[in-house]
C-alpha cells in the first residue's frame, strides 16, 4: 500500500513502466510507436469525451489524448489530474488532423493516444503558473523562493541547459588544447582580488579561519611552478561585496593558467575556447583574430574599457576648435547615436538630464553649431563617419578633473552619455541587437590606479600582474604612466574577464609591492608561501578568468545572470528558499569559540 500525499491520494508505483521518449522529442518519425511519456501535467482542456493533456518535461511537451469512449478507465482517471500532477500515459503516437497541427510546439504535428494512465504524485496548486508567458507577472521573489517550481518552466530549462552544453563545450576544448582540469581548495587563506573575505571558522584550531577563495589565483600560479603546464577549472568563486547591479557572492569562473607563453598564446587558447562555446550554444563564433584595442585607445574612442562595439565610435574633436570658440574643460568629445532622427522635445530634456547627472557640458544643438561653424562642424561630422539622420552632440567637462588621468573623466562621461542614449533609443532603432556578439581584447592597461581616499596606488588588476618590459624603470619614479601585460575580453559592453601576464621574476615582484605602499614585511605576511615558492624556478606564465555566468547569460540573451543560476541569492546575498543566511544555535557558536556582538535581525 502506497504513502498518502498531504491530500490524501495514494499515488500509484512506476512499476516496470519505462520511459520509451521525452515529451518534447516525438515526431512524424515516432508514428506508430507504442511509447510511454513520465511528465508532469503543463495543462488540461477537458471536452467531454475527449480530454486532452499538454505534458511536460525538461525536453518540451506533447500533447496527449484521451478518449472517453475507447479507454474510459483511463479518461475517467485523466478527469482527476491537476496542474503539476506527475504522470505516465502508455499508448501510440498518432498523426494529428492536419487543422489541429500547433505550430508553437515542436510535436506540434503528433500526439500520444493514452491507453493507460499512472498518477505518479499529485501537486498542490503551484504558486504560479509554468507558463513563460505567465512568468512575466510572478514577482522574482516568488520565483525564487519556489526555485524548483521555476526551474520547471520551459525558459529556466532551456538555460540550464544552455549553461551544461557551454560546461561541456569548455572542457572538450581545452582538453583539445592541452589542458588539464585541476582542482583547487576552497578552504584556503586570503587571496589578492581585493574584496572582502568570506571566512570559516575553524573548530580544530579555534581563533582561526579560513577564507574562501575570490579567486584561484595564487594556486593556479603555482600549478605553473608544479610544472602542471596548462590548467583550468570551471570553478566557483566567493567575494564578500556590497552587492552591485548584478552581482553574486557566489559565481562562477572559467579559470586558466599557462607556461611558456606571452600574451599572445593566452589570447589565441581563448579565442579557440570562445569558438567552440559559440558553437554549443548555437550562435555565430566570431571571426578570430578578435579585434585588439589597447586600453588608452578604447577610453579615446569609446570611453570605457568595456567597449560596445555594436556602437560607433566617439571622437576627440578639441583640435578642430581655435581655443575660445566654445567653454571647455578637459578635451572636446563629438558622440553620434545612428539613425534615430530629430529628438522630440521631451527626448532631448531626457538626454541633457544624462549629462547633468554625469556632470558633463553639452552641446546638442548640432544645427546651430553648423551655421555658427560650419567648417568646424563639417571636421567633426567628417571625424564621426556621421549619416543623415543621426544624432550628434559635443560633450565636455563641467570643471578641471583631478587625478593622474584626468581626460578620463570626460572620455568616460561621453561613453555612458553615448552609451544611455542608445539604450534608449534601442528600441525604435534595433541599435543593440542581443544576437549580435562582438566580441574584442582590451589590451595594455594602466599597472596601477590612483586611490584618492589611500592616497597611494593600488594594482588595476592584482599584484601579480607583470608591467611592460620597458615601463620597468618607471614602477618606482611614475607608477601612473606604467602599462601592464593584462588584458580584458569584452563582449558587448559587457566585461567577460580579465587576466594577464604574471611576474615570475623576484625583483620586479618586489618593485611592484613597493609601488602599491606593501611593506616586504606586510608582503611576506600575505604571500610569503607564494613569494619563496616564486624563488624555486617559476616559468613564465600568465592567464586568465571568464565569468561563466555572464557569458551563458549573453549567450542564453538573458538580462541578469540570476536567470543562468539554477539557486541563485538575491541583490542582499540571501537564498530566499532555504532562507540562508541564518542563525545557528548557541552550542554551534560555542564549539567554534565564537560570542556575537550583533543580535541578527529577526
Ligand atoms: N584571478 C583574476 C580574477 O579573478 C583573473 C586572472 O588574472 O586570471 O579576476
Amino acid at each position: 500500500m502506497g504513502q498518502r500525499n498531504s491530500d490524501g491520494a495514494v499515488p500509484d508505483t512506476l512499476g516496470g513502466l519505462t520511459r520509451t521518449h521525452y515529451c518534447g522529442e516525438i515526431r512524424d518519425r515516432d508514428i506508430g510507436a507504442a511509447a510511454v511519456l513520465m511528465g508532469w501535467v503543463h495543462r488540461k482542456r477537458d471536452l467531454g469525451g475527449l480530454l486532452f493533456l499538454h505534458l511536460r518535461d525538461r525536453s518540451g511537451i506533447s500533447q496527449v489524448v484521451f478518449n472517453a469512449e475507447t479507454h474510459p478507465e483511463a479518461h475517467a482517471k485523466a478527469e482527476t489530474l491537476r496542474h503539476e500532477y506527475v504522470i505516465a500515459v502508455e499508448g501510440p503516437i498518432v498523426r494529428r488532423s492536419e487543422d489541429t497541427y500547433n505550430p508553437n510546439l515542436d510535436t506540434g504535428t503528433v500526439e500520444l493516444v493514452a491507453h493507460r494512465l499512472t498518477v505518479l504524485n499529485t501537486s498542490e496548486t503551484p504558486p504560479f503558473q509554468m507558463d513563460d508567458d505567465a512568468q512575466a507577472n510572478v514577482g522574482e521573489e516568488m520565483r525564487l523562493k519556489y526555485r524548483y517550481i521555476d526551474l520547471r518552466r520551459p525558459r529556466m530549462q532551456r538555460n540550464v541547459q544552455l549553461r551544461h552544453a557551454v560546461n561541456l563545450a569548455i572542457r572538450k576544448s581545452f582538453n583539445s588544447q592541452g589542458f588539464l582540469e585541476i582542482e583547487t581548495p576552497f578552504m584556503t587563506r586570503s587571496t589578492p582580488e581585493g574584496a572582502r573575505d568570506f571566512l570559516v571558522p575553524s573548530r580544530i584550531q579555534p581563533g582561526t579561519m579560513y577564507a574562501l577563495p575570490q579567486s584561484p589565483q595564487i594556486f593556479k600560479q603555482l600549478l605553473m611552478v608544479g610544472g602542471c603546464d596548462r590548467y583550468f577549472q570551471i570553478v566557483r568563486c566567493f567575494r564578500d561585496e556590497d552587492l552591485r547591479a548584478d552581482r553574486q557572492p557566489e559565481f562562477t569562473q572559467i579559470d586558466v593558467e599557462m607556461s611558456f607563453v606571452q600574451q599572445d598564446g593566452v589570447l589565441e587558447v581563448i579565442e579557440r575556447l570562445i569558438g567552440h562555446v559559440c558553437e554549443a550554444a548555437g550562435a555565430a563564433a566570431p571571426s578570430t583574430p578578435l579585434p585588439r584595442i589597447a586600453y588608452s585607445e578604447a577610453m579615446e574612442l569609446y570611453g570605457s574599457d568595456k567597449p560596445d562595439l555594436r556602437l560607433p565610435p566617439m571622437a576627440v574633436v578639441t583640435d578642430v576648435l581655435e581655443p575660445g570658440e566654445l567653454p571647455m574643460s578637459g578635451p572636446l568629445v563629438a558622440i553620434r547615436t545612428p539613425s534615430v532622427g530629430k529628438l522630440t522635445r521631451r527626448e532631448r530634456e531626457q538626454f541633457r538630464g544624462y549629462a547633468r547627472e554625469l556632470n558633463l557640458r553639452v552641446f546638442d544643438d548640432f544645427r546651430g553649431l553648423t551655421k555658427k561653424m560650419p567648417g568646424q562642424m563639417a571636421a567633426v561630422r567628417e571625424r564621426l563617419q556621421a549619416q543623415e539622420g543621426d544624432f550628434l552632440a559635443l560633450v565636455t567637462g563641467l570643471q578641471p578633473a583631478e587625478g593622474p588621468r584626468p581626460d578620463e573623466a570626460v572620455l568616460s562621461g561621453a561613453g555612458s552619455l553615448r552609451r544611455q542614449m542608445a539604450q534608449t533609443f534601442s528600441d525604435r532603432h534595433g541599435l543593440l541587437r542581443d544576437d549580435d556578439l562582438r566580441f574584442l581584447w582590451v589590451t595594455d592597461f594602466p599597472m596601477f590606479d590612483w586611490d584618492p581616499t589611500e592616497r597611494r596606488w593600488s594594482p588595476a588588476h592584482h599584484p601579480f600582474t607583470s608591467p611592460h618590459e620597458h615601463d620597468i624603470p618607471k614602477l618606482t619614479g611614475d607608477p601612473g604612466a606604467c602599462r601592464s601585460n593584462a588584458y580584458d575580453l569584452v563582449l558587448n559592453g559587457v566585461e567577460l574577464g580579465s587576466g594577464s601576464i604574471r611576474i615570475h621574476r623576484q625583483d620586479v615582484q618586489s618593485k611592484v609591492f613597493e609601488a602599491i605602499g606593501l611593506s616586504p614585511e606586510e608582503a611576506s605576511h600575505r604571500f610569503g608561501f607564494f613569494l619563496e615558492a616564486l624563488r624555486y624556478g617559476t616559468p613564465p606564465h600568465g592567464g586568465i578568468a571568464l565569468g561563466l555566468d555572464r557569458l551563458v547569460m549573453l549567450l542564453a540573451g538573458e538580462s541578469t545572470i540570476r536567470d543562468v543560476i539554477p539557486f541563485p541569492k538575491t541583490g542582499k546575498g540571501t537564498d530566499l528558499m532555504c532562507e540562508a543566511p541564518n542563525t545557528v544555535p548557541p552550542r554551534s557558536l560555542a564549539e567554534l569559540g565564537i560570542a556575537l556582538r550583533v543580535r541578527p535581525k529577526s
